[in-house]
């Protein structure tokens, strides 16, 4: 397991064992983990992460792909202040996640991180354009028109699409919606949990695609 991410890279994950990184070179990288270890439940049995040390770079775009139970969901929701590591640490945007509050995690985390949920989690009351702002929302920033737009064109969604609820729209398009909510407030890194798994594979590779298109600046 293990990348370090250049602006715009894609990384995959596709090992079945944590395979430990030796050095953390980018320390100035938005997301850096040092020695992180996971384990549920009680201390025995084989840890998700064993001792994990990986950075994630400014504008970094993060799939991970692999075998089921291999750890890529406890990766990235480590990396992304979503769960705690039994031991290591995590630095989101230099601050060690650790010593924060829950309240202030969520907040940095909905600041600097994209993150598309393998199962995407749409509210299905709301519209498209509506859980496109939600991340803005949640942090009682406006969410203007214009950008909402603009987030929906960079996934190719746009015009009657955005007044409909997912549920109107196809696998395809709804995974769309998830990922133009994770870039909505302009993230230092996106992760991907198993982006393309609900996909058809031709579906998938476009997806794909998607996200490793060109950037414009340095942020999404
Ligand atoms: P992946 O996303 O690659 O399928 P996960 O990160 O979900 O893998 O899981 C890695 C390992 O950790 C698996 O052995 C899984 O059973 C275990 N695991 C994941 N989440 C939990 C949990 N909430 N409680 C107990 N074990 C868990
Ligand atoms: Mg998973």
């Amino acid at each position: 397991m293990g990348r370090t991410g250049a602006a715009g890279t894609l990384g995959y994950m596709l090992t079945d064992t944590a395979e430990k990184v030796d050095s953390v070179t980018a320390t100035l990288a938005p997301v850096v983990l040092e020695d992180v270890t996971k384990r549920y439940g009680r201390r025995r049995g084989v840890p998700a992460l064993d001792r994990v040390s990986l950075s994630f770079g400014a504008g970094s775009f993060t799939a991970v792909l692999g075998v089921s139970g291999s750890g890529k969901s406890t990766l990235l929701q480590c990396a992304a202040g979503l769960e705690r590591p039994s031991a290591g640490t995590v630095r989101l945007c230099g601050t060690d996640l650790a010593g924060l509050s829950q309240r202030r995690q969520a907040m940095l985390r909905r600041q600097r991180v994209g993150f598309v949920f393998q199962d995407l989690n749409l509210l299905p009351e709301l519209t498209v354009e509506e859980n496109i702002a939600l991340p803005l929302r949640l942090d009682h920033r406006r969410a203007g028109r214009a950008d909402i737009e603009l987030a929906a064109a960079r996934v190719g969604l746009g015009g009657g699409q955005l007044r409909r609820r997912p549920a109107e729209l196809s696998g395809g398009q709804q995974q769309r919606v998830a990922i133009a909510r994770a870039l909505i407030t302009r993230p230092e890194v996106i992760f991907a949990d198993e982006p393309t798994g609900a996909l058809d594979p031709h579906t998938a590779v476009g997806v794909l695609r998607l996200l490793r298109g060109p950037r414009t600046g340095r942020r999404w």
